[in-house]
């Protein structure tokens, strides 16, 4: 396929080639899964067994000890060839083992005790550990969570209401931001729970236009009692800072990819149906119209595979130049503005070239039993996706290009 996203690293193309072994399997389930408004075990246990679930667990400790985030990107487009929904849950539990990867090495590195993070790393390979993450509450953003932890006597006391929480079904922990004031300011911070902590209520009320297979309900954290050591703190609450931007621009990156497979796969859906269909007495490859159409779904391919491929790059760059030294914020803008970028290119990419793929390929595309009627749908929900919806992101992307630096 020209200018497909190839693997960068060996690590990679282990990661790559596994999820590849997957595609026939996901996308088989997919249609049911989607029908039964369900996330899909089965393709959980292959995700762990393929060892994709656990890609960024260190080599030493049994993963592949993925690195690179253009080979995380490739890795989530080539799990939506076969299933949307499956792909994008996938990437909130590679999101936050990535961090815990990164934890441990530099825990190492500095010779201190490893145990907890070997213990939690090996969880995750084994499949005892399945990891979703949200940032996401109602009638605010990502900076400002509402959800908040209350200082008392045994810890904190954290109540709110989390929505879109993908994969939560399947997880047996959840990694959040929240809010928390004490004397030294108002706070951005985060935790991890186990699923089964007391007042961490799912809400089982996942209903959507599409990746109804991603299990993305809402939990509701009613009196949830967590201990000191529970809470790490992010920075000032409401505020950019250099962490809180890379942690969103990376954890979210890869999730563009996602709708860049499923857009490839409606895409060949299309050219397979076409290639042996005759109207009246004409092949239809033959008709004008639907090489313009293909054609131009080809162009817009093209363009959303080269500009991931290149913000995937820009950020393994971004990474390695900054290994060592901190990065300037303005730096960091420049990063999320390059995503948001991205982001834009291929969601309007992705939505135009299965919205082409349903005019070549006819009727039959919009019946629901047809994968290209769910692909329609799943390809919808990439703009909404996190930080800067379509009516923030050219707001966001020109401030940062006229150095007008956000603050919030
Ligand atoms: C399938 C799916 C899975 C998801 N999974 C996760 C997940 O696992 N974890 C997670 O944290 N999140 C997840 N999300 C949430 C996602 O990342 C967004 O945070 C969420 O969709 C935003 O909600 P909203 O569209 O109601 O936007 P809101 O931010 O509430 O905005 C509502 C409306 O106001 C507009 N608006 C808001 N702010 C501004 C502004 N400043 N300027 C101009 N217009 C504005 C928006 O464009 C929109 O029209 C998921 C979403 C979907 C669809």
């Amino acid at each position: 396929m020209s200018f497909q996203l190839k693997p960068q690293t060996e690590a990679g193309k282990r990661t790559i080639d596994a999820a590849q072994s997957l595609i026939a399997s996901l996308a088989e389930r997919a249609t049911q899964s989607d029908t039964d408004n369900q996330i899909c075990p089965e393709n959980y246990d292959d995700l762990i067994s393929s060892g994709v679930a656990s890609a960024f667990v260190p080599k030493e400790l049994g993963g592949f000890g993925l690195n690179s985030v253009q080979d995380w990107i490739t890795t989530i487009v080539t799990l939506a060839r076969g299933d949307g929904s499956t792909a994008i849950a996938i990437n909130m539990q590679l999101g936050v083992s990535r961090g815990m990867a990164l934890a441990y090495q530099a825990t190492k590195a500095q010779g201190k005790e490893t145990t907890g993070l070997e213990h939690q790393l090996k969880q995750i390979l084994s499949g005892e550990m399945r990891i979703c993450a949200t940032a996401t509450e109602p009638g605010t953003d990502n900076l400002h969570p509402l959800t908040e932890a209350v200082a008392n006597d045994k810890g904190y006391l954290i109540n709110g209401r989390k929505i879109f929480v993908t994969m939560s079904p399947l997880a047996t922990h959840m990694g959040m931001n929240l809010r928390m004031r004490d004397n030294d300011g108002d706070h951005l911070v985060s935790t991890m729970l186990p699923m089964n902590t007391p007042g961490l209520e799912p809400q089982d009320d996942w209903d959507a236009l599409g990746m109804r297979a991603s299990g993305s309900q809402s939990v509701l954290l009613n009196n949830v009692q967590v201990s000191r050591g529970a809470i790490r703190k992010l920075g000032t609450w409401g505020q950019w800072n250099s962490n809180v931007l890379i942690n969103r621009a990376l954890g979210n990156l890869p999730l563009v990819g996602a709708f860049l497979g499923i857009a490839e796969s409606a895409h060949d859906l299309a050219l397979t149906k076409i290639s042996s269909q005759k109207r009246v007495a004409t092949a239809v490859i033959n008709r004008s119209g639907v090489q313009h159409h293909v054609g131009e779904a080809e162009i817009l391919l093209a363009q959303c595979r080269a500009i991931l491929s290149a913000a995937g790059m820009a950020t393994d760059e971004f990474l390695q130049r900054h290994a060592s030294t901190p990065a300037a914020i303005e730096d960091c803008h420049r990063l999320m503005k390059d995503y948001q970028s991205a982001k834009w290119v291929v969601n309007r990419g992705a939505i135009d070239i299965v919205s082409k793929a349903m005019d070549v390929l006819g009727g039959s595309g919009y019946t629901n039993s047809h994968p290209l009627a769910r692909m329609y749908r799943d390809v919808r929900a990439g703009p909404f996706m996190q930080p800067f919806a379509p009516t923030e992101a050219r707001e966001y992307i020109g401030k940062v290009a006229l150095g007008v630096w956000p603050t919030e």
